[in-house]
């Protein structure tokens, strides 16, 4: 039976953030101008929080309107021509930014920089920009977010200290493993400057399975990423877990167990928790966290499978302790099997670990992107 660390995650502290309001957030906008280069214009929203928006296409008259669902406007409400715009003007009551077009135009992303909306608008031909309208659908769409306002992403490299983890045949230890591929993850994604990035562990430490949740959920972190390479026989390839009361599959149902005892592994003593509580945990677990981990997981899986081999059936469930935080989307991903002796071969070279962790880096950013989070 899977077992809780030695801090009860039920209390005060898990009921008041399931009752805490929705991550998704809207900005406050502080600023905006339009400027007009080689017949093109260019506009740059100034943005304080994170914003999702979305642009349409609109004929007689005319139009582009951006959507900017509750934003709060601070600064003039009107813009003046430029290029193919020939005004614009903000609608608070709808959240949206309407630009009134001298002819046919289209959007498209301008440089990206943090705390700003940037969007060039072009003229087209006639043709192109009817489409856009027949589509009826977004012509361009993404979310910004000002410096303070990234997403913190925090990676779990599992195990450490007492606890090595699996060990490969050859001696090589999980613990070591998943330590690099967390470290080179977290500079891929600082790179990125999409988010934030925390560890639970920087350094070769015993950390209860508990405190790794709990070090996720005081920080308020946006996503959660444990990282490991386990054993378990005749197993081979990347895997991506997500939290479920009841295992897919009796190799699942294996893992969780054994990675559940690592508190033990690493010298602590375990209260035990009935299956009572563990089944209230999990079903206080909110459905949109559970979106999240299961979009994480699909993305993941997608991207791995760019990169290396996968283990078939590759996004799986078991009732992972470390994924047990009811308000973060949260995913564990075997990165191989240190019991195979090609994925223990494979996961010592640096330049493997580089395509997992970019596969785990573009799944991360594209999580971000699809996610509206504060
Ligand atoms: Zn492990």
């Amino acid at each position: 039976m899977p077992r809780l660390g030695r801090r009860p995650l039920l209390g005060l502290g898990l009921i008041a953030a399931v009752a805490a309001p929705s991550l998704a957030r809207a900005a406050t906008l502080t600023g905006a101008t339009l400027a007009a280069t080689a017949g093109r214009a260019r506009l740059t929203l100034a943005i304080d929080g994170a914003q999702r928006w979305s642009i349409r296409a609109h004929a007689d008259p005319m139009r582009l309107v951006i959507e900017l669902p509750g934003a709060t406007w601070r600064g003039a409400a009107t813009l003046r021509n430029a290029g193919p715009v020939r005004a614009g003007r903000f609608v608070a009551a709808d959240g949206v930014l309407v630009l009134d077009l001298a002819g046919p135009a289209l959007p498209s992303i301008g440089p990206a920089r943090e705390g700003q909306i940037t969007i060039d608008i072009a003229p087209v031909p006639p043709p192109r920009f009817e489409a856009a309208i027949r589509a009826g659908r977004d012509v361009l769409a993404g979310t910004a977010r000002s410096a303070g306002s990234l997403p913190l992403v925090v990676l779990d490299p599992g195990h450490g200290g007492r606890d090595p983890g699996a060990i490969g045949t050859t001696g090589v230890q999980e613990k070591r493993i998943v330590l690099a591929a967390a470290l080179e993850l977290k500079r891929r994604l600082e790179a990125a400057r999409t988010c934030r990035v925390l560890l639970t562990r920087q350094r070769d430490v015993f950390v209860p399975l508990a405190d790794r949740v709990e070090f996720a959920r005081r920080r308020d972190a946006a996503l959660f990423v444990s990282l490991h390479a386990d054993s378990a026989p005749g197993a081979r390839g990347a895997s991506v877990y997500t939290l479920s009361e009841t295992a897919s599959d009796a190799m699942s149902e294996a893992l969780a167990q054994r990675e559940n005892r690592a508190d033990i592994a690493g010298g602590l003593r375990l209260p035990s928790v009935s299956p009572e509580v563990q089944r209230i945990l999990i079903s206080l677990m909110r459905q949109e966290t559970r979106v999240g981990s299961n979009r994480l997981a699909r993305l993941a899986v997608r991207e791995l499978g760019e990169e290396v081999q996968l283990l078939p059936n590759t996004h799986r469930e078991a009732a992972f302790v470390v994924l047990k935080a009811p308000e973060i989307p949260s995913a564990l991903v075997e990165l191989g099997f240190l019991s195979d002796p090609r994925d223990e071969a494979a996961l010592q070279q640096g330049a493997h670990r580089a395509r997992l962790s970019l596969a785990l880096s573009r799944a991360v950013k594209q999580w971000l992107d699809s996610t509206p989070t504060g």
